[in-house]
């Protein structure tokens, strides 16, 4: 039985807390009746596996850039975050855990694109709109867009890909009033976020937000935000429409995966292979300087768990 929040500083346990979720990279805990710890591994998945080799302080870098994003958009709408550095956080998962508040999440992925590509692209090419908003003809691969549109989808089941659904669909979920705000807070955090990028040289082609309700009715964003978890980031120096764009992150480990090297078969049913320690490395590297890059600080100075 844990202690009440504030007893016994310094000594939580990640036992202490029950495992209320578990997502393919992240896992969920309850300490108390009105907060949670997120909890983000060092896992990465490609391809839609889950790869078995961990890429290390993936989670730690994860877990700054939201906590960097919460702050710069402080202003445009209230978040979940209570601590991110507390005797509260199991010293285990120090640095890669949020203490956050429970909310009740909204069942809506809420997702704003700038650029068209993946399952966006998809619905363009096949009607012409996505998620029912019609786009211009002559749109191609990695199309910056007239303006950032509002592209809601539903969760799948386990192992599924997210639906995109139509807005009316989102408002039949949660009512028109939440509706309109889900679209217009998102529109809003997703500008406000790509201006910042824009000014670090990277481009937000599209993220997801979820949100939750507070006990006060309240519309509060929660879980991840902006990391290249959710979000496609690309170097804005390398852009250039009628292509798919290199992925910040995850390019060392799709280009390997898909070569000769790693003697995979994608079509198969088979998992991928480990990834070579060269190969980690530069991945590793690649979510420091995506980190540093989009906020100017350095990861050496986020705090580090160990047992
Ligand atoms: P995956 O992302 O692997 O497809 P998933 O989305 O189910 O799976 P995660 O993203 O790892 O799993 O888990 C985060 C879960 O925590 C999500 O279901 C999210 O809605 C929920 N969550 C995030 N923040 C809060 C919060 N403040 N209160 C309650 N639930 C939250
Ligand atoms: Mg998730």
């Amino acid at each position: 039985c844990p202690p009440p929040m504030g007893e016994n500083p310094g000594v939580a346990a990640l036992a202490d807390y029950p495992q209320i979720a578990a997502g393919k990279v992240r896992q969920l805990h309850a300490v108390d009746d009105e907060h949670l710890l997120l909890v983000a591994s060092d896992r990465i998945s490609a391809f839609d596996h889950v790869l078995s080799t961990p890429i290390p302080d993936k989670g730690r870098v994860l877990t700054a850039m939201s906590v960097f994003w919460f702050g710069l958009l402080g202003d445009v709408v209230a978040n979940h975050l209570v601590a991110w550095d507390d005797p509260r956080i199991p010293a285990e998962v120090r640095g890669r855990a949020l203490l956050v508040r429970r909310l009740e999440m909204l069942p809506v992925e809420c997702v704003a694109r700038g650029y068209l590509t993946g399952s966006g692209l998809a619905d363009y090419r096949a009607t012409g709109a996505v998620c029912g908003v019609e786009l211009p003809a002559g749109l191609t691969e990695s199309s910056r867009l007239p303006e950032p549109i509002f592209t809601p989808a539903t969760k799948a089941e386990l192992g599924q890909h997210d639906e995109n659904v139509s807005f009316d669909a989102v408002a039949a979920e949660v009512g028109q009033q939440r509706a309109e705000q889900l679209r217009e807070v998102t529109l809003e955090v997703y500008g406000r976020a790509a201006e910042h990028a824009e000014s670090r040289g990277v481009i937000l082609a599209d993220t997801k937000f979820e949100f939750g309700v507070a006990p006060d009715g309240s519309l509060v964003i929660g879980d991840e935000v902006l990391t290249p978890d959710s979000s496609r980031f690309w170097p804005a120096d390398a852009y250039e429409p009628g292509r798919v764009q290199e992925s910040f992150d995850k390019q060392f480990v799709r280009d390997w995966l898909t070569s000769d090297a790693s003697g995979w078969d994608r079509a198969s049913d088979t998992p991928p292979p480990p990834l070579p320690d060269d190969i980690v490395a530069a991945t590793r590297s690649r979510y420091v300087e995506a980190y540093e890059r989009i906020t100017g600080l350095d990861l050496a100075d986020w705090p580090t768990g160990g047992a």
